[in-house]
């Protein structure tokens, strides 16, 4: 690819950048196609200073040579999300569809906002919107937008759910309101209710680790002021499905908003093998998934539902002077969450969904339950190790019998040092344990199963 010469062009302030655009390009074209460093590594702040030396000067340190720094010096200070024995936190498996069009997005530079000004690049987000509210069993009228995250799609959605509460309920409760939740939500639900100055009650899990129905119950009638119960459909540290039947049945008896977080899980809806684990979604109020996650798009991507967008749009929408021509009537996502300005980062997604067709999809998020089935089994039989509870999606916990926390430490370590697998040590039922997470379909679980032989 070369940048047409007769489009060079001289600025009048920033000169000709047609050398710098043609390096920018070709070292993303090449980062895509190219294998991942499963050695690269943060190192710390002095020692990127040493390397990098000064970037931001009077005079500037031209393209070439802040392109270089980064290629040498920042971007291998970096982790490979996308390395395929990357299995810590919940990595990342873009497409390369997806990365690529990335470029394009940022390049067409398009103010995804409003729908005047991003009609074309919203329409196309609301159509890969649709492909996630068909899987959830959702009506034609539902819908929403793309966020960063998870952590703002959750608070966008119980921000709507606190609001239209007040409207349905009236005023505040005396105490402030309350959001239910299970101590497996994650952790940005937590920040949510801090923001919205909700008081979070805790609601006890079963056996296996799932919000109930019948726990939810007994909780809502002690605690009337509870305006949102938040359900996990796959929790982050073991991948739980919560009974979201149940649970959508109880909150709606109580008149209370059901949020169902599956920024991690939500993917499973595209699987058959896992869809009835989701059974009841269909009466969720909102929704979130994070396709940066487990759906093949690169960073940051979430999509966040509602069954009822008026909802979100009575809360969100936001009037000013100079807003006041603005066309109310069409799709506009900063009406969704407490965005105005936004990129439109739902379209790598989408054009990913468009290039490989949703099939494919479904066989991608089928390919790392597989992988995840396949070590979980092995993992069951074998001598050394012992899978310390059954996989609902496609994180693995097992652990080591004998191992101290500072011998799993250490085996993290050195297989992260050598490069041949990412996987860290988490705490369950107040043991330490190891956890995989497998959302990369290039993943091989023989592979993983072999360099598992480490811990004997
Ligand atoms: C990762 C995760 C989040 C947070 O999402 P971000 O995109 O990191 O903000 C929220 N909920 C669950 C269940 C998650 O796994």
């Amino acid at each position: 690819m070369t940048v047409d010469d007769a489009l060079a062009d001289s600025h009048p302030v920033w000169g000709d950048e047609s050398a710098v655009v043609q390096a920018a390009i070709n070292w993303a074209a090449q980062r895509v196609v190219r294998h991942t460093d499963p050695l690269s590594t943060a190192r710390s702040a002095s020692a990127l200073a040493a390397a990098a030396g000064p970037t931001v000067t009077p005079e500037g340190i031209g393209g070439e040579q802040a392109l270089r720094v980064f290629r040498e010096v920042l971007e291998p200070a970096t982790r490979s999300q996308d390395d395929p024995y990357n299995l810590a936190y919940i990595a990342a498996a873009p497409t390369r569809a997806a990365v690529a069009f990335d470029f394009v997005t940022s390049a067409a530079n398009i103010f995804g906002g409003l729908w005047e000004a991003g009609a074309g690049a919203i329409h196309a987000e609301n159509d890969a919107l649709a492909w996630i509210t068909r899987l959830l069993g959702w009506p034609v009228t539902s819908g929403g937008t793309f966020v960063s995250g998870g952590t703002s799609g959750n608070l966008s959605a119980l921000m709507t759910a606190r609001e239209t509460a007040r409207t349905r309920r009236g005023a505040r409760p005396a105490g402030g309101w309350k959001l239910a939740c299970a101590a497996t939500a994650h952790s940005s639900i937590a920040s949510a209710a801090k923001a919205l100055d909700v008081e979070v009650v805790s609601v006890p899990v079963d056996a296996r680790g799932h919000l109930t129905g019948a726990a939810l119950r007994a909780t809502l009638f002690g605690n009337p002021e509870v305006f949102a119960v938040v359900a996990s459909a796959g929790t982050t540290n073991e991948g739980v499905v919560d009974d979201l039947a149940d649970i959508a049945a109880v909150a709606h008896e109580f008149g209370a908003w059901m949020h169902v977080d599956g920024a991690y899980g939500g993917a499973g809806l595209a699987a058959p093998s896992v869809r009835h684990l989701f059974d009841g979604i269909e009466q969720a109020d909102s929704f979130i998934v994070d396709p940066h996650k487990w759906l093949f798009a690169p960073y940051d991507c979430c999509a966040l539902v509602y069954r009822e967008p008026e909802l979100a749009r009575s809360v969100h929408s936001q009037h000013a002077s100079y807003l006041d021509h603005v066309d109310r009537e069409s799709w506009n996502p900063s009406d969704m969450a407490l965005q105005l300005t936004r990129r439109a980062r739902g379209l790598p997604f989408w054009f990913s969904l468009a290039t490989h067709g949703t099939d494919r999809y479904r066989d991608a998020v089928e390919s790392s339950l597989t992988s995840s089935r396949i070590v979980a089994d092995a993992i069951r039989t074998s001598d050394h190790l012992r899978l310390v509870c059954e996989p609902e999606l496609s994180i693995v916990l097992f652990d080591r019998p004998g191992w101290s926390p500072a011998d799993y430490a250490q085996w993290s370590r050195q297989t992260a040092e050598q490069g041949t697998l990412f996987c860290i040590p988490t705490t369950w039922r107040n043991h330490t344990v190891l956890r995989l997470a497998f959302v990369n379909p290039a993943t091989d679980p023989a592979r993983v199963i072999e360099i598992l032989q480490s811990l004997r």
